[in-house]
């Protein structure tokens, strides 16, 4: 089956083209499902900490919802249409997002860490932030925010497990040990994670996660969707046969997809 589970639209305000324009170039790429998953808008800055063009606004989320449905609906003999979102994590706000996300009849919800409190590690803007703390105490503090993210019990699949090697930052300590933790809590807490294929087209020049973090997840049991993260509608599906070849190299014959937040298995 031919999927993709992360792409985002002009509604974050640093992706190109809407959402009909996402869902007609998936149809025509042959997909049989495309989730709709943009940003979550954000709910722990006060409006002069918020860069521009980072998420939606807040009132937005509504209309976002809204036009996923009727695209639903109006393609529904072309693809199937997921309702997603990629919504953050973030310390201490899980009361919130709980209530942010309620409303809504989401097919799934990618929960992924961009932000360590006030800094957002993922964007480019905000590069001195690496200064502000040695390298191993972000990587600890981000895969302890994977793994608080996981507990919540907000989200269904674990987005771009890695992200914070986009840069390309790589600790001097061990964190395999923490690594191993952290996936042990994604499977017990029974999530899914993604393989996010738009690492290799960032300086990492790696897939999220780490093909031998895959490895490991699936000797887990942890399964697994696949993203591209698209930001742009030609980005759709863009490298995600890749991600396929590994995880067929490694044994997986299925693949993790999601209907009103239940997980479904279908063959890779
Ligand atoms: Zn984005
Ligand atoms: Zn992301």
């Amino acid at each position: 089956m031919l999927i993709d589970y992360h792409t985002h639209h002009e509604r974050c305000g640093h992706a190109i083209g809407n959402l009909r324009e996402y869902v007609e170039y998936a149809i025509k790429l042959g997909l049989d499902q495309i989730g709709l998953s943009d940003h979550m808008p954000i709910i722990h800055l006060t409006k002069d900490k918020i860069l521009p063009g980072v998420a939606m606004e807040l009132y937005q989320l509504e209309e976002y919802v809204t036009e996923v449905l009727d695209l639903k609906k109006e393609y529904q003999k072309d693809i199937e249409i997921k309702l997603g979102l990629e919504a953050d994590y973030i310390r201490g706000y899980e009361e919130k997002i709980e209530k942010l996300l309620s409303p809504y009849p989401f097919d799934y919800i990618l929960g992924s860490i961009h932000f360590l409190g006030e800094w957002d590690l993922s964007d480019s803007r905000q590069m001195e932030g690496w200064k502000q703390r040695s390298i191993d105490e972000i990587f600890t503090d981000y895969y302890l925010s994977v793994q608080n993210a996981a507990k919540s019990g907000l989200y269904d699949i674990i987005g771009h497990f890695d992200i914070v090697k986009k840069y390309g930052h790589r600790p001097q300590s061990d964190i395999n040990p923490l690594i191993e933790t952290t996936l042990n809590v994604i499977r017990n807490a029974n999530m899914a994670m993604e393989i996010n294929v738009s690492g290799l087209y960032k300086i990492s020049k790696e897939i999220f996660p780490a093909p031998g973090i895959v490895e490991k997840a699936i000797s887990l049991g942890i399964p697994f969707t696949l993203g591209s993260d698209a930001h742009k509608p030609e980005h759709i599906h863009r490298g995600i046969e890749e991600g396929r070849m590994l995880l067929k190299k490694l044994g997986v014959s299925k693949l993790a997809t999601f209907n009103q937040r239940n997980r479904i298995m279908v063959n890779l």
